[in-house]
C-alpha cells in the first residue's frame, strides 16, 4: 500500500496521455502553446502500461486517463484494454471534452472503460464557441448521448465564469440531472496560461444562484473525492470543487503522471520526478522507488493562493487537471 507522510493512502493515479488538445478553452489553453513536447519524448502506451502495472501492484485502485484531450491519442482503446486485462477490478475512468466521443465510446466501453467525466460549460453553441475557440457543442452533446447509450457512467464538469456561462448554472444542472449524470462545478483556478479576461466564481456565489431555484443540504465531503457535496430535496446530488478551501487536501489520494513520464505528487507543486529513464531501461525496481519517493514527498496542502505564489508553472493541459 502507498501511504504518504501525512498518513493518506495514495490509491489513485491520473495519467495524462497527451498535452495536445483540439479545443482552446479560455481557462486552460486559450492559445496554442509556443512549443509542444516533441512526440519522441512521450512515453508509448506500452511504457505507460509498464508503470501502471507497478502502481497497481503497489496498491493503486483507481486510474483516470486524461490530457490535454486523451481521445486525440490513437489506440486509446488498446491502452484501456491493457489495463483492464491486467486488473479488471480497477476503477478505470477518463476525462474528456467529448468532441471525438461519438465514434469511440463503444470501443472504449468494450475495452473496459467504466466511467467518463465530460466538460460541459454551456448548452449554447455561441458560448461554447467563445469558450473553446471553435464550434464544438453539437459534437460534444452527441458524444455524451453516445456514451450514455453504450452504458458508460457520465459525470459532468462545469467551470462557471462571470459574464460567460454564469446564467447557465441551473440549465447545465438540469441537463445533467435529466440524463442521470451527476455534476460538479469546478471553481475557476487561476493560472498563468488562462485568458486574463476570465472572472471565475467562488462556491458561495454558485450556491446563492442554486438556492434561488432549489432547496438543498450540505453533505460535506465524501471519502477521498475533492468535491463538496450538496443534496437536493429529490435526492439529486451536486458537487463543488473548491481548491482554495481549507479541507480540499485532507483526503487527497492522488498522484499524477504526465505523458513524458513526470510523476507529480500535487497538482499545484512544481516538484516532480521522472519515471521515464527507469521504464525505458526496464528497471522495474527503479521505477517503483521513484513512485514511493513521490508518494513520500506528497505535500500536506496545495500552495494555491499561498505565499509561494498562486499556482504551479505547469499547465492544466500538461497535468490533466
Ligand atoms: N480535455 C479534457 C477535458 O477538458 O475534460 C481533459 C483535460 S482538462 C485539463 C481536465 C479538467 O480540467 C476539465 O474538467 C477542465 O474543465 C478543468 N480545467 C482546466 N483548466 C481549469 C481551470 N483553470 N480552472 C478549473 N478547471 C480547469
Ligand atoms: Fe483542452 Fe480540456 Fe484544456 Fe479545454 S480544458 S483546452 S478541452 S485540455
Amino acid at each position: 500500500m502507498l501511504i504518504d507522510s501525512y498518513e493518506r493512502v495514495v490509491d489513485y493515479l491520473r495519467v495524462s496521455v497527451t498535452e495536445r488538445c483540439n479545443f482552446r478553452c479560455q481557462y486552460c489553453m486559450p492559445e496554442k502553446p509556443f512549443t509542444w513536447v516533441p512526440k519522441e519524448n512521450l512515453l508509448t502506451f506500452e511504457e505507460l502500461f509498464e508503470f501502471i502495472k507497478i502502481a497497481i501492484d503497489e496498491g493503486v485502485k483507481k486510474i483516470r486517463i486524461t490530457g490535454g484531450e486523451p481521445l486525440l491519442r490513437e489506440g486509446l482503446d488498446n491502452f484501456v484494454k491493457m489495463i483492464y486485462d491486467y486488473e479488471a477490478s480497477i476503477d478505470l475512468a477518463m476525462t474528456t471534452n467529448a468532441y471525438l466521443l461519438k465514434g469511440t465510446a463503444q470501443k472504449l466501453r468494450d475495452a473496459g472503460l467504466k466511467r467518463i467525466n465530460v466538460s460541459i460549460d454551456t448548452l449554447k453553441p455561441e458560448v461554447a464557441q467563445a469558450i473553446a475557440g471553435k464550434d464544438v457543442l453539437k459534437n460534444v452533446l452527441e458524444g455524451v448521448d453516445e456514451a450514455l447509450k453504450v452504458g458508460l457512467k457520465v459525470k459532468v464538469n462545469m467551470v462557471p465564469m462571470k459574464g460567460m456561462n454564469a446564467d447557465e448554472i441551473t440549465d447545465v444542472l438540469e441537463y445533467s440531472k435529466e440524463r442521470g449524470m451527476s455534476i460538479r462545478f469546478i471553481e475557476y483556478m487561476e493560472n498563468r496560461y488562462a485568458s486574463k479576461a476570465i472572472s471565475g466564481m467562488k462556491s458561495k456565489e454558485l450556491l446563492d444562484i442554486l438556492a434561488q431555484k432549489y432547496e438543498f443540504e450540505d453533505e460535506g465531503f465524501d471519502g477521498s473525492s475533492p468535491s463538496h457535496y450538496y443534496v437536493m430535496q429529490d435526492g439529486y446530488r451536486f458537487g463543488i470543487i473548491e481548491p482554495y478551501g481549507d479541507d480540499f487536501c485532507k483526503q487527497c489520494n492522488r498522484i499524477r503522471l504526465t505523458a513524458e513520464g513526470q510523476l507529480i505528487p500535487c497538482l499545484y507543486f512544481d516538484e516532480a520526478m521522472s519515471i521515464s529513464e527507469a521504464i525505458k531501461r526496464g528497471d522495474i525496481k527503479g521505477a517503483a522507488l521513484v513512485l514511493k519517493e513521490v508518494v513520500r514527498t506528497k505535500p500536506e496542502k496545495n500552495r494555491w493562493g499561498g505565499e509561494e505564489g498562486e499556482s504551479s508553472e505547469r499547465a492544466f493541459y500538461e497535468t490533466g487537471g
